[in-house]
C-alpha cells in the first residue's frame, strides 16, 4: 500500500520568507493563489497585461505583476495557465526570466511528459495536482479542509524539492486531505484517462443518453433532467461519503437490486475496450497530438462543439430548473 502524506508530517517551513508566483488567475490560480496567501506565504500573480483578471486579484488583495516579472521575483513559479498555452508562455516568458535554483511547477503534467516544455537543468522542477476543480480547491480550504493531491519530483537541482513541493501542497490546504507521491508520466495518463473516459467524458455522455432516451420515449424533459443529471449529485455526494457501499445502503433495495442486474448491461465489455483503447492513445501520445493541432489551427472545432453542447436540451432544461434553485447558481462561468 503506498503511503500518503498528511499535514502532520508537511510544513510550509520550505517556502518562508520565499516568493511564490502564481501564473494564471484562473480555476486553479485563483485557488491557489489566496490559499497560500492565507497560509502566511508571499504571493504574487501573473498576468499577461490586458487580462480580465488582473480587477480580480486587486480586489483580494494579491500583487499582479505580467509574467516576466513576477518570474524574474520568484524561487516557485507555478503554471497555471490553460495547458496548450503554457509551452508559448515558457518559451518566451518563463525560460529567459527563471533564476537558477528556483523551481518550476505544475498542477498537470502534460507539457513536461509530452516534451512541449523542457526546463533547464538549473531549476527544480515539480508537481502538485489537486484531484479537484479550481473552486472546490478554494471551497475546502476556507472550510478548513482540503482537496487531496498528487505530487512528483522531476527535478531536484537544489536538494529541496521535495521539501518545496510538501510546503506548497501544505500552503493550498491538500496536505489536510493526503498527499499521494506519483510520477509526471502516471500522473499525465491517468489524468488524461480519468477526464475522458470516467468523470468528464463517460459521466457526460451517460446522463445525456438517459436524458434523451426518457425524451424520446414521451417523458417530460424536466422529470428527465431531475432523473439523470440533477440527481447525480445527490449519488456521488455518498459516493463521495462512504463509498458505493454507502450508495447502496442509503438508495432503496428495489434501487440497489436494478443497478446489480442493470448496470453491467448498460457498462459492458466493450465499454471498457473504448477505454483501453482511449488509454492507448494517451500513452503513445495521440491525443496529445491531436489536441496540440487543435491548438494550432485555432480551436475551431472546439469552439463549436463547445456551443453545440451549451444548446443541447438537457442544458436548455437545466438552465431553467436551477433557477429555480437560488442556491444552485454561485460558481461563475
Ligand atoms: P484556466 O483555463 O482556468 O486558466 C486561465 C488563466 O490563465 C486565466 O487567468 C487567463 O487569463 C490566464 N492566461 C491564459 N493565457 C495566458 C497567457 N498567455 N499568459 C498569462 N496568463 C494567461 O486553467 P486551469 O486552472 O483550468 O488549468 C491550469 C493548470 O491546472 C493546467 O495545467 C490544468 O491541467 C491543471 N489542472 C486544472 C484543474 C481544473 O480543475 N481546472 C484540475 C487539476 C489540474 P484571463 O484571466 O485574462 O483569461
Ligand atoms: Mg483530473
Amino acid at each position: 500500500m503506498k503511503k500518503v502524506y498528511k499535514e502532520a508530517e508537511c510544513s510550509t517551513g520550505a517556502l518562508d520568507g520565499k516568493t511564490i508566483a502564481i501564473i494564471g488567475y484562473g480555476s486553479q490560480g485563483h485557488a491557489h493563489a489566496q490559499n497560500l496567501k492565507e497560509s502566511g506565504l508571499n504571493v504574487v500573480v501573473g498576468l499577461y497585461e490586458g487580462s480580465k483578471s488582473r480587477e480580480k486579484c486587486a480586489k483580494h488583495g494579491l500583487r499582479v505583476e505580467t509574467v516576466a516579472e513576477a518570474v524574474k521575483q520568484a524561487d516557485v513559479v507555478m503554471m497555471l495557465i490553460p495547458d496548450e498555452r503554457m509551452a508559448d508562455v515558457y518559451k518566451k516568458e518563463v525560460a529567459p526570466n527563471i533564476r537558477e535554483g528556483a523551481a518550476l511547477a505544475f498542477a498537470h503534467g502534460f507539457n513536461i511528459h509530452y516534451g512541449t516544455i523542457t526546463p533547464a537543468n538549473n531549476i527544480d522542477v515539480f508537481m502538485i495536482a489537486p484531484k479537484g476543480p479550481g473552486h472546490t480547491v478554494r471551497h475546502e480550504y476556507q472550510l478548513g479542509r482540503g482537496v487531496p493531491a498528487l505530487f512528483a519530483i522531476e527535478q531536484d537541482y537544489s536538494g529541496n524539492a521535495r521539501d518545496i513541493a510538501f510546503a506548497y501542497g501544505t500552503g493550498i490546504g491538500s496536505a489536510r486531505a493526503g498527499m499521494l507521491e506519483t510520477t509526471f508520466r502516471e500522473e499525465t495518463e491517468t489524468d488524461l484517462f480519468g477526464e475522458q473516459c470516467v468523470l468528464c467524458g463517460g459521466v457526460a455522455e451517460l446522463m445525456k443518453a438517459g436524458f434523451e432516451v426518457l425524451v424520446e420515449a414521451g417523458y417530460d424533459e424536466e422529470n428527465a433532467y431531475y432523473e439523470c443529471m440533477h440527481e447525480m449529485k445527490l449519488i456521488v455526494d455518498m459516493v463521495y461519503q462512504g463509498g458505493l457501499t454507502l450508495m447502496d445502503y442509503s438508495v432503496s433495495n428495489t434501487a440497489e437490486y436494478g443497478d446489480y442486474e442493470v448496470g453491467p448491461t448498460i457498462i459492458t465489455e466493450d465499454t471498457k475496450d473504448a477505454m483501453r483503447v482511449a488509454l492507448k492513445n494517451i500513452q503513445n501520445g495521440n491525443f496529445a497530438q491531436r489536441f496540440i493541432a487543435e491548438t494550432q489551427s485555432g480551436q475551431v472545432s472546439l469552439k463549436a462543439r463547445r456551443r453545440l453542447e451549451a444548446n443541447h436540451p438537457v442544458e436548455v432544461v437545466g438552465r431553467r430548473l436551477r433557477g429555480l434553485m437560488s442556491w444552485s447558481g454561485d460558481i461563475e462561468v
